[in-house]
């Protein structure tokens, strides 16, 4: 605390983001990074990059990532918006669309940034209840409101909506921005992108860091019509326009052109995900179905908290979350089959489990 803070920021709630642990000899499957590296072409992409070119700014438009983003997805350039990571992508999103009279609706169980953004911006928000189920029902969305945002897959239940039910969304509200966070979208559920053509106020967001391999490079982006990524742009170019840097440029649309690599590694971690669905089931957890590179389940006679230090003791991290309605649940992060083994046998060693 300072005299020197605005009571704006002592209001603040910071984001608390999941543990980078220093040492090694750690089986990190807390914060759902990819375990396979990033595409060969990548790899190769910055092992060549013409370093002196460095001394220079990068292109503050990306143009090179756009354009093959745009490509990949079949839209025009000035549909897509990129950033560093989607976390500034959301960031941006919530300063350009979200700061209206009537609240944002958004899940009461979801990405724990969005709300340190809206209290950042001041944005009022109303958050409608999952189901028993932990699922989200957009029927419930339908009410006035300033814009609506929500994770497909969520986070951190994993659980994804068809998009049938976003479309049935869109027809009815029309008249504000509905952003979906799409971060994890690539291990098994429908994508929206599909739909962005038809329905001006979509946005979808996606990123890099998941099943592209590219968490430490930061890079994300937005999907959407031309008038919502103008938006975009505006909010951009007045916080003097960080532009990605040069490599994470160059690495992003190599990773993006590696359609072949991308697919195997998925296709990996969904089949793991499976093999460790069945373990967890049967040790007696119940595990949300997940179309994520996570899962999250939870023990009828084991704490959350007890089974995330039992983990912990035997230096495995896994996400576990103090907020009461899901405090028994870990998100667990499917990382290499051998760390999946690994975690399944600590578990086993708990002594309810054994
Ligand atoms: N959205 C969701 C739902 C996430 O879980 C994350 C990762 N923590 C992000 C966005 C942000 O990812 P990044 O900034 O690495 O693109």
């Amino acid at each position: 605390m300072s005299k020197f803070w605005s009571e704006a920021i002592l209001s603040l709630q910071p984001y608390v983001p999941g543990e980078q642990p220093k040492q090694g000899n750690i089986i990190k499957l807390n914060t759902n990074e990819n375990p396979y590296p990033p595409s060969p072409k990548v790899v190769e992409v910055l092992t060549h990059f013409p370093k002196e070119r460095l001394r220079l700014y990068s292109d503050p438009d990306s143009t090179q990532l756009k354009q093959t983003l745009a490509q990949h997805f079949h839209v025009d350039y000035d549909q897509v918006f990129v950033g560093n990571g989607s976390d500034e992508v959301l960031a941006h999103t919530f300063m350009a669309f979200f700061r209206q009279p009537l609240p944002l609706l958004l899940p009461s169980t979801t990405y724990s940034f969005y709300d340190v953004y809206c209290d950042l911006y001041q944005i009022k928000t109303q958050h409608v209840p999952l189901t028993t189920d932990y699922r989200i029902n957009l029927a419930d969305y339908a009410q006035p409101n300033g814009g609506i945002i929500f994770a497909n897959p969520n986070a951190p239940t994993g659980v994804a909506l068809p998009l049938t039910d976003i479309e049935a969304l869109l027809q009815e509200n029309t008249e504000t921005v509905v952003v979906v966070d799409e971060a994890y979208v690539d291990f098994g559920a429908e994508s929206a992108v599909t739909l962005v053509n038809q329905y001006p106020n979509l946005l979808v967001i996606q990123t890099l860091s998941k099943s592209r391999s590219l968490a430490g490079m930061r890079v994300g982006f937005a999907i959407g019509s031309p008038e919502l990524i103008a938006g975009l742009e505006r909010v951009k170019n007045s916080f003097n326009s960080y532009p990605l840097d040069m490599l994470a440029i160059a690495a992003a649309s190599a990773a993006i052109e590696d359609q072949r690599y991308f697919e195997q590694t998925t296709q990996q971690i969904i089949a793991d995900r499976q093999w460790t669905d069945e373990q967890l089931t049967a040790l007696g957890f119940n595990a949300l179905p997940s179309s994520t590179n996570f899962i999250f389940a939870s023990h009828p006679e084991i704490s959350g908290a007890e089974l995330m230090t039992h983990l912990r003791s035997r230096n495995i991290l896994v996400r576990h979350f103090t907020k009461p309605s899901i405090e028994n649940f870990l998100r667990i992060t499917i990382g290499t089959r051998q760390e999946m083994e690994a975690m399944i046998s600590a578990l086993k060693e708990h002594p309810k489990l054994a």
